[in-house]
């Protein structure tokens, strides 16, 4: 068993901070607003007052953050603060360079770090059965993996520092375009007459089925949006994925579309809400409501 340090404890980082405790592992938390720090403490975990009393002792440093920003500020206080050996993995989504960047300066003060975003969305997070990539030196992963093991049922090494953040922006536009087609499909079946349940039944049957179908049925049919996954989250996913697309001259059309009906969300005050709120704006521009 290990001792881990946690940092971000939202609709992510508090279950997977619960999963590591359930396993056995040491775990020490921090997060920027208390009330998730003391919960985390209720079930057991050590309660810290900064990123550096989060490392300190720890083998092992997880962040779970928004954004890029958010993880190079950490990640430098971490960087002054954490013993050298210290392993440090980063699960948030965050830019690949960044990612690079972070691994480079880490290497630089004698630590380790890793990029090992996660997709699995809430439910895989609270189920531990995330699946991990993971970029970096493959016997950090080694290293790690006992502590991931607790987290996800599929960990897989991508690639060198980076790589991890890559694959995730790929598993982004796969995750965008279908809450997109799903909420056109939904509009587009209910304005013409048929009962929306019955067509995500028949799709689910066919080549058309997919898991975001199956997780997200009931919040599609009841308008409930609660996440989940906000969207003002996965704007910033996309805005990394058209950024590393623009880097590598890669045109992504329909990727592209979808960024700005995220965007729209964004200035219609549904930045918080789950990504099946796509469906709301789709019944928007087409006046019909499932
Ligand atoms: P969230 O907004 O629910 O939680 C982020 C947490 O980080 C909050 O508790 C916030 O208080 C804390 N925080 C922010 N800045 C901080 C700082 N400087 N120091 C300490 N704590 C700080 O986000 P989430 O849904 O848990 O997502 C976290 C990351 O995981 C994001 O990068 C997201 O893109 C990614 N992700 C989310 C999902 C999902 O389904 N929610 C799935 C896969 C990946």
């Amino acid at each position: 068993m290990s001792a881990v340090g946690f940092i971000g404890l939202g609709l992510m980082g508090r279950p997977m901070a619960a999963n590591l405790l359930r396993a056995g592992h040491e775990v020490t938390v921090f997060n920027r607003s208390r009330p998730a720090v003391d919960e985390l403490a209720a079930q057991g975990a050590r309660p810290a007052g900064s990123p550096a009393e989060a490392a300190a002792g720890a083998e092992v440093v997880i962040t779970m953050l928004p954004d890029t920003p958010d993880v190079e500020a950490v990640v430098g206080e971490l960087l002054e603060a954490a013993a050298p050996g210290t392993l440090l993995v980063d699960m948030s989504t965050i830019a690949p360079g960044a990612a690079r960047e972070l691994a480079r300066r880490a290497r630089e003060r004698g630590l380790a770090m890793l990029d090992a975003p996660v997709s699995g969305g809430d439910v895989g997070a609270r189920e531990a059965t995330l699946s991990i990539m993971v970029g970096g030196a493959a016997e950090d992963l080694e290293r790690a993996r006992p502590v991931l093991e607790a987290l996800g049922t599929t960990i897989t090494h991508v690639g060198d520092a980076g790589a991890g953040q890559v694959v995730k922006a790929c598993n982004q536009i796969v995750v965008a375009l279908i809450f997109q087609a799903v909420s056109e499909a939904l509009v587009l079946g209910s304005k013409a007459g048929v009962e929306p349940a019955k067509i995500l039944d028949v799709l689910g049957g066919g080549m058309a089925a997919n898991r975001i179908m199956e997780m997200r049925r009931r919040n599609f049919l009841e308008h409930d949006f609660t996440p989940g996954f906000k969207t003002r989250l996965h704007a910033k996913d996309l805005a990394i994925v058209l950024d590393t697309a623009r880097e590598h001259a890669v045109p992504l059309p329909a990727t592209a579309v979808v960024a700005q009906a995220l965007t729209a969300l964004q200035s219609r005050g549904r930045g918080d809400e789950d990504d099946s709120a796509l469906l709301a704006l789709a019944e928007e521009l087409a006046q019909h409501r499932i």
